[in-house]
This record gives C-alpha cells, sequence and structure tokens, in this order.
C-alpha cells in the first residue's frame, strides 16, 4: 500500500490525539457498553484498504469514529472479550474440564 509521507504524518497526529482523548469525553456509560457488546462495531468495511488501518490498526479511523478516545476501546474491548469468554463456556461442565 502507497501511502505519502504527509498522509502518514497526519495519520500518527490523529491516532496521538485519539490515545489521549479529550478532557470532554465521557467513559462509556454500562448501557453503552452493553449496547456495543451485543452490536459490536464494524471493523474497517475492507480492512485491507483502510489506509488508516495499515498504520494505526485498531486505532483506525474506523473505530476511532466510534469511539471517543482509546480509553473508550478498551472498555469496550475488555467487556466484549469477557463475554465471549463467558460465551465459550456456558454449556460446559466444570466437571467437564480438565485441570
Ligand atoms: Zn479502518
Amino acid at each position: 500500500m502507497l501511502i505519502s509521507f504527509k498522509e502518514r504524518i497526519r495519520e500518527k497526529l490523529l491516532l496521538e490525539k485519539w490515545k489521549v482523548g479529550s478532557s470532554t469525553d465521557k467513559p462509556l456509560t454500562d448501557n453503552q457498553i452493553e449496547e456495543l457488546v451485543i452490536n459490536p462495531p464494524q471493523l474497517c468495511d475492507e480492512p485491507q484498504l483502510c489506509e488508516s488501518r495499515h498504520l494505526s490498526d485498531n486505532g483506525c479511523i474506523c473505530m476511532r469514529s466510534v469511539f471517543e478516545n482509546e480509553n473508550q476501546f478498551n472498555q469496550w474491548k475488555s467487556a466484549f472479550e469477557n463475554e465471549f469468554k463467558k460465551r465459550l463456556f456456558v454449556g460446559v461442565d466444570i466437571s467437564d474440564i480438565e485441570i
């Protein structure tokens, strides 16, 4: 993927800004987190074509349009992972697991 130097700099600045967030950003509420766990935000429509993703990975512009800052993204990510683990073990009897 060919990305201009100017574009790389711009992306880097936007990513840094997103990571830090703004003082007016609020953490996601439990309701918002729940909603996002049930309806997970779409990553890039086409990750291969997302220039921003190529440069910023999970902090790409598509994610930045859903979460105000990285903190919110992490809130959602850990809630989502917990939910996923829970579902993974639903229906599994604890005595079936070899320890
Ligand atoms: Zn993207």
